[in-house]
């Protein structure tokens, strides 16, 4: 991994830590405004503490340092029934993580690295590797004049594009409320396939989603030659595949076939996926027959799933030739 994404991830993982202390920092202040006396007896625990270390240290007769104990013990249970009593909720103490399972560290108890650093990962190895394209090509740079009135076969193109996009800002907005998590965006080369994946994937990025895209025949070379390498570095790369909240594949059907590996590790992404209910965004050149052609009835069931995947079809005029 190279150094600067790392260094962004530590950063990224201070940042979060420091927001969830300021957070519970704010909570703490409402709460004592709200509880003054309970403030009051809290202040006095903590200067009587600092006494206690003091006397302690400077040697004082047990006696007094017996005092001062009960005294703060007192004063301990003091505060308790105040808690109890008053039903203050003391969850404003424990900061709120955006990962409960690390506390925002990227590391867990054991010292293992947590799933959360694979995602961070892939936002910011996503984000700084595709920025350029991905500040020409939004949902806000969407020019739909690009798009002829009619196509020639006579759908009303741009309509059918406006439509699309709306549709489009839609799910990216309220991911992960969205009826059908998948989208499956078919179509011949030009008619805009990418630059809707590219609006869908600055979009949700801009809402702090992880996001992974990969052309499928860089997913499926990268994964074979670490396949055959035989190193854990398949296990890790087809992991975070998996587990990202977002993956786009682009270009599905360009990637080689290499025997059983191909299908194989395509069913298994796309069923892990489905399992763990992740969003998967899919364009292919392809239309169905082509599809159907090339894949296999499990992999075309998992594609197809009318239950959770949005296919979308673009048919009309190639825009590029109009730009
Ligand atoms: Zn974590």
């Amino acid at each position: 991994m190279p150094e600067d994404v790392y260094m962004l991830i530590q950063n990224k993982y201070r940042d979060l830590q420091k927001q969830a202390k300021e957070a519970s920092d704010r909570k703490i202040a409402i709460l004592y405004h709200d509880h003054p006396q309970l403030k009051s007896i809290t202040d006095e625990i903590s200067s009587l503490s600092g006494e206690l270390i003091k006397l302690t240290l400077k040697r004082q007769p047990q006696s007094q340092i017996d005092e001062l104990k009960t005294r703060i013990d007192e004063l301990k249970a003091l505060r308790q029934q105040y808690i109890t009593d008053n039903n203050v909720d003391m969850s404003a103490f424990v900061p709120q993580y955006l990962c409960p399972e690390c506390n925002d560290t990227g590391k867990l108890p054991n010292g293992t690295r947590c799933s959360c650093f694979s995602d961070h990962y892939a936002q910011i190895k996503f984000g700084t590797a595709d920025m350029s394209i991905l500040r020409r090509e939004n949902f806000e740079s969407f020019d739909l004049n690009v798009f002829p009135e009619k196509a020639p076969n006579g759908t009303p193109q741009r309509e059918q594009m406006a439509h699309l996009k709306s549709a489009m800002e839609d799910y990216c907005n309220t991911y992960p409320e969205v009826a059908k998590k998948n989208i499956l965006i078919s179509g011949k080369t030009g008619t805009g396939k990418s630059f809707l994946l590219n609006c869908i994937a600055k979009a949700l990025s801009d809402r702090g989603i992880p996001v992974i895209r990969l052309s499928a025949y860089k997913m499926i070379n990268e994964l074979f030659s670490k396949y055959i390498d035989d190193s854990t570095d398949f296990d890790a790369e087809l992991e975070r595949i998996c587990e990202t909240e977002v993956l786009m594949i682009d270009d599905l059907g360009t990637e080689l076939m290499k025997e059983n590996f191909t299908h194989n590790t395509l069913y298994y992404i796309l069923d892990r996926r489905a399992e763990l209910a992740k969003a998967t965004v899919i364009s292919t050149n392809l239309n169905v027959k082509q599809l159907e052609d090339k894949y296999s009835d499990r992999i075309m069931s998992r594609l197809f799933n009318t239950r959770t995947t949005n296919a979308i079809q673009l048919s009309g005029a190639d825009i590029r030739l109009r730009r």
